[in-house]
């Protein structure tokens, strides 16, 4: 689609690094995205980010409403232009890390995101969601490929970590596509992938998603130290208390936090708030 190229041109737009600027153009990508986020005619919106508006436009064809949140003003007059006709679709001019997700919640109802997201805040933002969105029914992100290969890792791969147990509490997490470098204007230096997490409440059952939470920051403390250590210097409590508390859990002494897959650290996690100490 040269026509965004030449938009953003007629309207001297510069793109801004640190807002994390690449925008996509390719409208058959585009569609692909839409599908891959599950989104239909009796879908709510919500994407971070309209850029030049490309993505939004698209989602608009298929969604019954979209909200667009864009930090950079200097992209409404593009944007008018990119979303003319665009009955259904509102941009907000707003910093989505600032915004206040319960009151757009409520202006939303039930809610898909579908983002490319800029990668400077990519997991910010994804947690938002995770811990504080309560009408939030999925996550459909590009992201930096690398930072794919750890949303959807393993228990016990390098790649696997904090952000990894985070995401498992909610929702699967599955790369939906591989987008190459060069599809992005202008282009980065490192090639992306789609994300699309469903949320399912209950999915990992837990006491408490606070006291997971506090798990799984313990447990990736110091990735070279034992989960007893980590235990010990998250909680200050001694060994002993430490190598009970992992007994309890069903958890062998000498392990390491980053081999726990997530339904283990929500035993921990249990077991950590039946103690009081989450
Ligand atoms: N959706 C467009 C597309 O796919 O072509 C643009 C994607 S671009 C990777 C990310 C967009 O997010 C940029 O337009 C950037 O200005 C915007 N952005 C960056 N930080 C933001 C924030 N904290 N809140 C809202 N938008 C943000």
């Amino acid at each position: 689609m040269e026509e965004i190229k030449t938009i953003l041109l007629k309207h001297g737009f510069s793109f801004k690094k640190q807002f994390g600027q690449n925008f996509l153009t390719d409208a058959n990508l585009l569609d692909a995205i839409v599908r891959d986020g599950g989104v239909g005619a009796d879908t709510t919106v919500l994407e971070i980010g309209a850029g030049a508006g490309a993505l939004t436009r698209a989602l608009s064809k298929a969604a019954k409403r979209v909200v667009a949140l864009e930090i950079d003003k200097t992209l409404q007059p593009v944007l008018a232009e990119t979303l003319a006709g665009c009955e259904n679709t509102e941009v907000i001019f707003r910093d989505f890390l600032k915004a206040d997700l319960p009151a757009l919640e409520r202006e939303l109802g039930a809610y898909r995101v579908v983002a490319n997201l800029p990668y400077y805040v990519t997991t910010p933002v994804l947690t938002r969601f995770l811990e504080e969105a309560e009408l939030c029914e999925g996550v459909t992100v590009m992201v930096q490929e690398e930072v794919a290969e750890r949303f959807t890792a393993q228990a016990g791969t390098p790649a696997y970590g904090a952000v990894t147990a985070a995401i498992a509490l909610k929702g699967e997490a599955v790369i939906t596509r591989r987008v190459p470098r060069t599809m992005f204007l202008p282009r980065p230096n490192v090639d992306s992938a789609v994300v699309r997490i469903d949320f399912e409440e209950g999915r990992i059952p837990v006491a408490s998603a606070a006291a997971y939470r506090a798990a799984v920051r313990c447990a990736f403390l110091s990735r070279r130290k034992t989960l007893e250590n980590n235990l010990m210097s998250a909680f200050r409590i001694p060994r002993e208390r430490a190598k009970a508390l992992l007994s309890e859990a069903g958890i062998a002494d000498m392990v390491r936090g980053e081999t726990l897959p997530p339904e283990v650290l929500a035993r921990l996690a249990d077991v950590l708030h039946a103690a009081g100490i989450v």
